[in-house]
């Protein structure tokens, strides 16, 4: 390896850094990808995106089966939760998919390397070195002449406290031995409403703690309100505005304090609590002030075309200061950097084009300017609403709570962001961002046929509600 001069070398194999090295294969890059987990994937693979959805779908077929009967399925009795069976699908799933990255690896002739990756300073004729840390704490090294950071986030905890079988992370949570019969959700950011709703569906007693004043407090204010008054419906209790001061272990469970807007101190007590409350950047330890590589609050700042202040140092992913932490976000950030090395077109990653998914029950999908963002930035709007309620298709599928929303500007009728809350939201926003990413109009999109009956007929008809004429509603 000392021998081998890489054209990039990726720190770190979570979607940034393995998207950056498939495609730095296809372009013809001398490819190495380094882990210090013993798998490759991240956070996504193992403890993110992929087992939560994978606990989601169970929740969603558990949900089903309460209603069997009005399907037409008798003869189930009362159903039961073979929880070591759900796990041990998720751990498949995981499993498999971690193969599949093995696999992409081999095809794409990228050189997976094992051991913790530091930077070693600046780089010499334009070649960097990295210093490889082993499992067994052997040192060696590897050069290359460019570096993309893609070395991911970690979950933050309050009060210093480190996580245990009952005062939870994302990590914990996923492996727990059994639903809780009560658990507290510190954060209503994706992640905690994520969970919230699979505990829920699986029959715990959840309670939501939050910060800011609205759940899901980046997506559009309207939004916020039906997933707060929907996940209401579903018993769990959402609490907004909320100080978390005090979490401590009691002889069964956690008891946490907070203080509400009106200063009113509330105790409660639960079997388990998850702390999810952000995610900070893995950028301490990694050598980055070995480098002019510059941090705004330990975030990595880069260009356009995710480039450093060090000349052949890229980031991607998660540390990137600016970007969502969202596993297509560093995809395409990878994309972009690999493109750049390899001297090929690229575009560059647009704040405003990207998809912000939340699979709860109900899923909320979104994309482009909130009504509220769109009025600051001096838009004049107009809004198109659409309720499920109106769609076919939402009730044959016996989901017609939420709505989808147009924000689209008076002018010329360019749609500037959709809000989706409802059935299949998250698979509905990608007709949005095609829509955006080719700057579609309202008037051309009241003439687009969609098919019937579909969940995207409700799209339709929001975009014709712009214009007051939703055809049902
Ligand atoms: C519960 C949960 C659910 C989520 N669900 C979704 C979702 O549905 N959709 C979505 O888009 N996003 C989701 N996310 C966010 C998503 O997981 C992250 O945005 C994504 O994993 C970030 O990718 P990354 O490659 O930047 O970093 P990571 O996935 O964190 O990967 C970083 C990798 O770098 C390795 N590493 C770190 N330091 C070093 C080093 N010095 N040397 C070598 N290797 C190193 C780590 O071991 C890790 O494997 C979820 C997150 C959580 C916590």
């Amino acid at each position: 390896m000392a021998d081998t001069i890489y054209d990039v070398a990726i720190l770190g194999s979570g979607p940034a850094g393995y998207t950056a090295a498939i495609r730095g294969g296809q372009l013809g890059l001398k490819v190495a990808l380094i882990e210090s987990d013993s798998v490759l994937g991240g956070t996504c693979l193992h403890v993110g995106c992929i087992p939560t959805k994978a606990l989601l779908f169970n929740a969603e077929i558990w949900d089903h089966l309460k209603h069997a009967a009005e399907y037409g399925i008798a003869g189930i009795g009362t159903p039961q939760l073979d929880w070591a069976a759900v796990q041990k699908r998720k751990t498949a799933i995981v499993n498999k998919h971690t193969e599949g990255l093995e696999f992409l690896m081999k095809k794409n002739k990228v050189t997976v390397v094992s051991g913790f990756a530091r930077l070693t300073g600046l780089a010499k004729d334009g070649i960097h070195t990295v210093d490889l840390e082993s499992a067994t704490g052997e040192h060696s090294e590897l050069q290359a002449k460019n570096l993309i950071l893609a070395t991911g986030s970690f979950a933050r905890t309050l009060f210093g406290q480190k996580p245990d079988d009952r005062i939870l992370t994302n990590i914990e949570i996923l492996s727990l031995a059994a639903p809780p019969k009560s658990l507290i959700v510190i954060g209503a950011g994706a992640v905690g409403v994520e969970f919230s709703s699979i505990f829920r569906s699986f029959g715990s007693e959840v309670t939501i703690v939050e910060f800011l004043p609205r759940a899901v407090p980046v997506e559009d204010e309207e939004i916020s309100k039906e997933l707060t008054r929907l996940f209401k419906k579903r018993g769990i209790d959402v609490n907004t505005s909320c100080t978390v001061t005090k979490i401590e272990k009691t002889e069964s469970g956690v008891k946490i304090a907070w203080t509400t807007a009106a200063g009113k101190t509330v105790e409660k007590e639960a079997e388990k609590v998850l702390v999810a409350v952000g995610r900070g950047p893995r950028t301490t330890g990694i050598g980055i002030e070995k480098t002019k590589v510059e941090l705004d609050r330990g975030f990595v700042k880069v260009d356009e075309a995710q480039q450093t202040a060090e000349p052949g140092i890229y980031a991607i992913g998660d540390i990137v200061a600016g970007l969502p932490q969202l596993a297509h976000v560093g995809a395409m950030s990878g994309i972009v950097a690999v493109s750049k090395i390899a001297g090929r077109a690229y575009r560059p990653v647009r704040r405003d084009r990207i998809p912000g998914c939340t699979y709860t029950d109900p899923q909320v999908g979104s994309a482009g300017l909130t009504e509220a963002q769109a009025r600051e930035k001096g838009y004049a709007v107009k809004v198109g609403k659409f309720p499920f309620a109106g769609n076919s298709k939402a009730t044959i599928v016996d989901s017609h709570d939420g709505f989808v929303k147009i924000v689209a500007d008076a002018k010329y009728g360019e749609i500037l962001g959709v809000h989706i809350i409802g059935p299949q939201a998250t698979e509905l926003i990608a007709e949005a961002i095609a829509v955006m990413e080719l700057e579609g109009t309202v008037d051309e999109l009241m003439f687009t046929i969609h098919a019937h009956p579909t969940l995207s007929e409700a799209m339709l008809d929001a975009y014709a509600a712009v214009k007051g004429m939703a055809i049902n509603a």
